[in-house]
């Protein structure tokens, strides 16, 4: 490989580790895993697969990429992992991340920072599911598992050019997945193109399975209720882009965002009209909102989950420690040596927002804004919420001048289309000059449709350039983030395939 991207003295971002090599086989005889629960044995090729370092499987340790869980192996094994597994794909990896999930850049890990794929690798992988991306990416793996609580799954996706889909929060199965944020917690998948994500969830049928384990998995009942309100489950024909809206957020034309993103995103407008969609302006007035309410939910969550990594529940027991005393010491000493900066950051965030004198002024107000990006996006879409009261937000029910004076405009559309990240990946080199809420401040496209548990998908936009020479073009990755109503992930993945 010609070695354009190598960088004079880049030697101090050593290339991080990504993968895992199993130990040792785990023995899993007597747990809880039964053949009959997640359907047949269905031929899904032999593809590989590369599983997110907060998942479980058979035979790897699971770290979450820090050091209060090194070593750690899981004695049983996550629902999805078993239910591809079944499906005849091969776990090969585990793909690194940032620790527990939090971070941007895939930076925050104990086990070194991700380097984006070759010849990318001075440059941000994305987070934090950024082993997952680099895998697919370099060809390691045909189909990667991730976990996207806040954009995790997309924003590497983006950074990398690769496809990274986050579906409906409920649709699959999160046992066996080590939670940082459990009311936005999603399992997510990433391949080079959709095609092999489409397969998996439509194809494979991996939308339709409940899995009794995760109380948060979608009933069988309701997941046949959503089903039969929605296109493309049964038929994996090709869809026409005419007839389809595509709503264009105006309030996601932020100051920040980089150029060649929004030359990007008009181009991907532009081929979509020619392709016979229709693409109109509309408003989430609640969106300027929607970061801080998801820095508030997030770390909230994430301190009470945490809370168990003390040393004696759970988590590596500092040695230095007196194993015996409860007093204080070996609490403090096994959570600060054990988790890193971000992660205690989170945790001092989460237990502050939680606390008594600050509840009400942060927690109650991140869900009031949570349950108003939740209602906006109801109101924008054509379809219903099939889990929310249909008759509260459906505007066609309403007569035409109170659509008109809505401020939302009358405009209902079938996806929403805009970046996944304001920029191209940045060098890693000045994400570590970033503060952290330069960090945070890149995920404001990804969170609304995770405080509203919407399915969405980063796919490769095409970013228009002057520049020629061949090394500044490959720098040019932008992800075109596509958002659905809930539960309709498979027309999403299929309109996306479309569009790709
Ligand atoms: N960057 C976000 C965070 O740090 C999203 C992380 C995620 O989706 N796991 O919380």
């Amino acid at each position: 490989h010609p070695r354009t991207f190598q960088r004079v003295g880049s030697s101090k971002w050593r290339r991080g580790i990504t993968h895992y090599r199993p130990l040792r086989q785990v023995n899993l005889e007597g747990s809880a895993e039964k053949d009959s629960e997640y359907g047949d044995a269905l031929s899904f090729s032999s593809a590989q697969l590369a599983v997110k370092d907060n998942i479980a499987a058979k035979g790897f340790p699971t770290t979450c990429a820090s050091n209060i869980l090194a070593g750690t192996e899981i004695p049983f094994e996550a629902t999805i992992v078993t239910q591809l597994k079944r499906r005849g794909v091969e776990v090969t990896e585990k793909a690194g991340m940032d620790e527990f999930g939090m971070g941007t850049h895939s930076t925050t890990s104990a086990w070194g920072h991700i380097h984006n794929a070759f010849p990318l690798q001075d440059y941000s992988a994305g987070g934090s599911s950024g082993g997952s991306a680099v895998a697919v990416a370099e060809g390691k793996a045909d189909l990667a598992l991730g976990t996207d609580t806040g954009g995790s799954v997309r924003m590497p996706a983006a950074y990398t050019g690769t496809a990274g889909f986050k579906p409906s929060y409920g649709m699959l199965s999160r046992w066996g997945v080590v939670p940082y944020a459990n009311s936005l917690d999603t399992v997510g998948l990433l391949a080079k193109t959709v095609g092999p994500i489409r397969k998996a969830i439509v194809d494979e049928k991996l939308y339709s399975e409940h899995d009794p384990n995760d109380p948060t998995s979608l009933s069988a009942s309701v997941r046949e209720r959503c089903t039969a309100q929605r296109q493309f489950y049964k038929s994996a024909g090709r869809p026409s882009l005419r007839g389809l809206t595509f709503g264009v957020p105006i309030e996601y034309n932020i100051e920040e965002l980089d150029q060649r993103i929004r030359e990007g995103w008009v181009l991907a407008a532009q081929r979509i009209r020619e392709m016979g969609g229709r693409v109109v302006p509309i408003s989430l007035p609640s969106t300027k909102n929607a970061l801080s309410a998801y820095y508030v939910i997030a770390p909230a969550e994430a301190s009470s989950n945490l809370a168990k990594y003390d040393g004696i529940r759970y988590g590596r027991r500092d040695k230095e420690g007196p194993s015996d005393a409860l007093d204080g010491i070996l609490y403090a000493k096994t959570r600060g040596d054990g988790f890193g900066t971000e992660v205690k950051r989170r945790i001092l965030l989460g237990s502050y927002t939680l606390s008594s004198e600050a509840m009400d002024n942060y927690f109650i107000q991140a869900q009031k804004v949570r349950q108003l990006v939740r209602r906006e996006f109801d109101r924008v879409f054509k379809l219903s919420n099939p889990l929310q009261d249909e008759e509260a937000f459906d505007l066609s029910e309403m007569d035409e001048t109170v659509q008109l004076e809505s401020k939302l405009g009358p405009v209902q559309v079938d996806f929403l289309l805009c970046p996944t990240a304001p920029t191209p990946p940045p060098l890693l080199e000045d994400v570590m000059k970033q503060t952290p809420l330069d960090s945070y401040m890149n995920d404001v496209f990804t969170v609304p449709a995770s405080l509203a548990g919407l399915p969405a998908i980063s796919i490769p936009m095409d970013i228009p350039s002057d520049l020629t020479k061949e090394e500044e073009r490959l720098l040019n990755f932008g992800g075109l983030q596509l958002i659905g109503q809930y539960w309709d992930d498979a027309r999403l993945l299929a309109v996306a395939e479309e569009v790709s």
